[in-house]
């Protein structure tokens, strides 16, 4: 029988260092890996998201031929590329006479439905293979919440700290408690200096050139020779540790904070590094968990650990596992039948809103606002004001570093929009101006006056937040969180409410130049 040739596709978002793949033999398997025209261009991209992919991409095909394996790499500008992940399989297998097809399973529904098709089409046998990174199956939360008309992330989240035994005794949560976010909810006070955000330096700017040279249309900043983000494992690793010792001590605390001084507080910034599965979710928990029950040294508080575990072993999760229950039709859910163009402050930050321009210019500057800044801020601000969920899901997914389809359009269209209707979220993100001042010291300064609901410089979240809730009545009223919120409107004088409905009407007729 003549020997198999294989193979084996990797995707920009399967750097899994740890693969099995890689420990086994080396002998008649080729890897491919590529850059093409239909990953830049299905959204137009910030500029460090396609730098940062493809970057990482070459140190892992690197890292691969070091080991000895055989990498076949098609750069974005190689001649023979033929820009599309179906061409360029047909084109290797015809040359280099391929007996055999293995793919990872896509994290995108987009793509796996193409490399289902792209397998069928193939001229050779394939088959498909775990990418060996998450900590549920494909469609173990639909599973969970078979028959349920609501899919509780805490439920899910008390399933997969029993299921993998985090942060549990004798049977019981750590602590005595599931869940910490009560103390996760604090102002940051200056009481324990920032630290400066963990950055590295790499040297991008032939693939920077290269981007441009090609026509890709990008947006947002970089410095093609300072390129802040981890572009291999070591490095990832080293954004970890740096994680563990500076930042964990305080991430519960000041989790859903902001300020002017720092864009990542004591936030991990890990997400890019775990969406290219550079790291795999357990290396980034166990560490965590380790830090409580050091033994020498101070040990970290459960309320700090379990604040960040939640986000990883729960939220993230659960929202894989929401995209898989729900796509596809899920990118296309509007709730609210919002129909409004995204402003345009949220391409160029240039908005009198304090609290907005900070969060869109650092996301221009960085590709990166922590969770609060997108929730609270940016995506607050779309949900009041109606803006289109297309819209919405186009800049999420196009501006950040760590936006992946499977994360970013749950996140934001269910969880920031309620455009699925209260699939994830049991009431909408919504807030006037009080949470952000609560939160946040962006009001201090801000052009607007965060306690004023109506007239000359009133703060916009104000009238839009009653606004929101006056014309979605029927859509909310029923919902039992949205009661107080309610009483509160029908509380308030006729004429009280005519103010603010009308200040809303005139913010809403110069929404772009708020
Ligand atoms: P940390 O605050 O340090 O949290 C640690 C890790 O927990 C993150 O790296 C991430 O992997 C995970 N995590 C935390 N919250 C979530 C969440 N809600 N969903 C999934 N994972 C979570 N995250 C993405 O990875 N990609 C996206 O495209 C994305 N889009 C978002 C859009 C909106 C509108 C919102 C509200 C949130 C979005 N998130 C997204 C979730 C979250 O904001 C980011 O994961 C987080 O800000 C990344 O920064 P970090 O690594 O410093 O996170
Ligand atoms: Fe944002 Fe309003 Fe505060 Fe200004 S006053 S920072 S617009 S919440």
């Amino acid at each position: 029988m003549a020997t198999q040739k294989t193979l084996r596709l990797i995707l920009g978002d399967q750097l899994n260092y740890r693969h099995s793949w890689f420990n086994q033999s080396r002998k008649n398997i080729v890897y491919t890996m590529m850059e093409v025209r239909q990953e830049t261009d299905y959204v137009k991209h910030h500029i460090q998201k396609v730098a940062g992919f493809f970057a990482a991409m070459r140190s892992f095909s690197g890292a691969l031929s070091e080991k000895g394996h055989r990498v076949i790499y098609f750069h974005l500008d190689d001649p023979e590329n033929e820009q599309s992940i179906e061409e360029n399989l047909q084109q290797l297998i015809r040359k280099e006479k391929f007996t055999r097809f293995e793919y990872l399973l896509p994290d995108e529904y987009r793509l796996d439905r193409q490399l289902e098709k792209i397998a069928s089409r193939l001229p050779v046998p394939a088959a498909a293979f775990d990418t060996e990174h998450f900590l549920t199956e494909r469609d173990e939360v639909r599973k969970l919440f078979d028959g349920k008309k609501r899919y509780l992330m805490e439920s899910f989240y008390r399933h997969m700290r029993k299921k993998h035994d985090i942060l549990i005794e004798d049977g019981k949560p750590a602590g005595g408690k599931w869940n910490y976010d009560q103390s996760n909810r604090n102002r940051y006070d200056g009481a324990v200096p920032l630290p400066a955000a963990k950055v590295f330096k790499n040297d991008v700017s032939d693939i920077a050139e290269m981007i441009d040279a090609n026509g890709v249309k990008t947006f947002g900043d970089i410095e093609p020779k300072r390129f802040i983000w981890p572009v291999n494992r070591r490095q990832a690793l080293s954004q970890l540790g740096e994680f563990n010792r500076k930042r964990l001590p305080h991430f519960g605390t000041y989790q859903d904070s902001m300020t002017e001084d720092s864009w990542s507080i004591f936030h991990s910034r890990l997400s890019f590094a775990l969406n290219t599965k550079m790291l795999h979710p357990m290396e980034v928990i166990r560490p965590a968990i380790g830090q409580s029950q050091k033994k020498t040294g101070q040990a970290i508080g459960i309320e700090q650990i379990e604040g960040f575990v939640r986000q990883i072993l729960g939220w993230r999760e659960y929202m894989r596992g929401i995209y898989w229950a729900h796509m596809p039709g899920y990118e296309t859910l509007n709730h609210f039948d919002h129909r409004a163009a995204l402003p345009d402050y949220y391409w160029t930050a240039d908005t009198r809103m304090n609290c907005m321009r900070a969060a869109i210019a650092q996301s221009l500057k960085h590709a990166y606002a922590h969770h609060i800044q997108r929730l609270m801020v940016t995506g607050n601000f779309a949900l009041l004001a109606g803006v289109h969920p297309d819209e919405v899901d186009a800049w999420y997914l196009g501006i950040y570093i760590d936006a992946i389809q499977w994360v970013e359009i749950v996140n934001t269209r269910g969880m920031s929009q309620f455009a699925d209707g209260g699939i994830v979220a049991t009431k909408p993100y919504i807030s006037s101006a009080n949470y952000i001042r609560k939160m946040s010291d962006h009001c201090d300064g801000c052009w607007y006056a965060a306690g004023k609901n109506t007239g000359d410089r009133s703060c916009p979240f104000n009238s839009f937040y009653w606004d929101f809730l006056n014309r979605n009545r029927r859509k909310l009223a029923n919902n039992f969180r949205m009661a107080m919120m309610y009483r509160t409107w029908d509380r308030m004088k006729e004429d009280k409410r005519r103010q603010l409905l009308k200040q809303a009407k005139q913010y809403r007729a110069k929404l772009n130049s708020l």
